[in-house]
């Protein structure tokens, strides 16, 4: 049976999918065009040019073609009609946000949502637009519902979210916010679009940090928008051209070629963290595992309902004293120290300590977490040596 383009599977959609106008010659990867502007053949395509700046190539602070070919695999990958990569998951963050809000408006968003995205929602736009962000704990759709006021315009969630792993029920905020008017975001960057359709959920703009999984090698920083064509485009000519946050050409092909691996990666990701969760279940020295992967995971039948994959992050509080920390890290030998996350490589960092760093106390007890919760990075490397390693360092304390 011959199969459409539009009916191809996710691995062919990364193999192949818009990359055709881009193989001249037969080239089978796509080139880097490092250039910073297409000159037109003349003055009527110069017009056409600016009277369609989405669909023409003018300046590559707007569009670049290799840049073009990543972000039309991701539209497709995500369900969306369109998607914009740029310089950072923060660079992605703040545009959409921006797009969704003006002076005086009001936005519920999910209170352990990523850092920076909290400081955004929670400080720069109050300062500076007067925005009040009312902040949920994102499991109780009767919350949500109760934040709602005259002047809501988003809800912002990111599910699951990446110190404590609570998930969010999207159809259900969906309705809720259809229902009164109201535009949602959602940060997917752990589940990623292969493992989590948001879009076709009815949520408007999904955001990804491609600087994890989607590149997934550990050296690049990018993010992306995926929506409608109609929110997308406003944000290219807007806040994407004006403040200037754009993607490389030589690092949109970057994640091209690490995007191509993904659906292998990810499974792997998911395998060994499966593994290293249930170890760490039954350890007497890890008092709980937060991946929603696991069955006895309190969420774990909501995740199955919103995700057909889970990926390979996950956090456990461990039984120590918060002076006891340290032995644990000092004693890890294949595991890197380190933030972010996604990368080929395992990693072991405690969210606390960025969050005790960076907010003021009483926040911080908010979280309700703890130096002793521990974030796990489970990379690509053989899933025996990784539970080894975090015996032998558990042995420490
Ligand atoms: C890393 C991260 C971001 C920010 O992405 P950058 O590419 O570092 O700007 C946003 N959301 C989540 C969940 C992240 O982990």
């Amino acid at each position: 049976m011959k199969k459409e383009s539009l009916d191809y599977e996710m691995e062919t959609i990364l193999a192949h999918f818009a990359e055709e106008p881009m193989t001249q010659g037969g080239a089978i990867v796509p080139p880097i065009y490092q250039n910073t502007l297409f000159a037109a053949k003349d003055w009527e395509s110069l017009c056409n040019m600016f009277d369609d700046q989405i669909n023409n190539c003018l300046y590559t602070r707007g569009g670049n073609p290799t840049v073009r070919v990543v972000e039309e695999k991701m539209a497709k990958l995500a369900g969306g009609e369109r998607a914009k990569l740029l310089s950072s998951g923060m660079a992605a963050i703040t545009a959409a946000i921006l797009h969704y809000i003006n002076h005086g408006d009001h936005v519920i968003a999910v209170r352990n949502i990523y850092g920076s995205a909290h400081s955004f929602l929670g400080k720069y736009v109050k300062e500076k637009m007067n925005v009040d962000t009312t902040f949920v704990d994102g499991k109780d759709i009767g919350e949500f519902e109760a934040a709602i006021r005259p002047n809501t315009t988003l809800i912002y969630l990111e599910s699951p979210t990446t110190a404590i792993f609570e998930l969010q029920d999207i159809p259900a905020i969906v309705e809720l916010a259809k229902r009164h008017g109201i535009k949602t975001i959602i940060d997917n960057t752990w589940a990623t679009f292969l493992y989590q359709k948001p879009l076709e959920l009815g949520v408007d703009l999904e955001i990804h940090s491609c600087t994890k999984y989607i590149n997934g090698h550990s050296d690049v920083i990018a993010g992306a928008i995926i929506g409608r064509a109609e929110d997308v485009d406003s944000i290219f000519m807007r806040e994407h051209i004006l403040f200037g946050a754009k993607m490389a050409p030589i690092e949109a092909w970057m994640i091209l070629r690490g995007m191509r691996t993904l659906p292998l990666r990810l499974q792997r990701h998911q395998k060994n963290a499966l593994r290293v969760a249930k170890f760490l279940d039954q350890h007497p020295k890890v008092l709980a595992v937060r991946y929603p992967g696991l069955e006895s995971y309190p969420q774990y039948e909501l995740g199955k309902k919103l995700m057909t994959g889970y990926t390979g992050l996950f956090s456990v509080r461990l039984d120590c004293a918060d002076e006891q920390i340290g032995q644990f890290f000092n004693a890890l030998r294949l595991f890197k120290i380190g933030v972010s996350w996604g990368g080929h490589e395992s990693l072991c960092y405690s969210p606390a300590i960025s969050y005790f760093k960076k907010l003021p106390y009483e926040r911080f007890m908010e979280l309700g977490l703890s130096l002793c919760d521990v974030r796990l990075s489970i990379g690509l490397e053989n899933a025996d040596d990784l539970i080894l390693d975090i015996e032998q360092a558990l042995g420490k304390i």
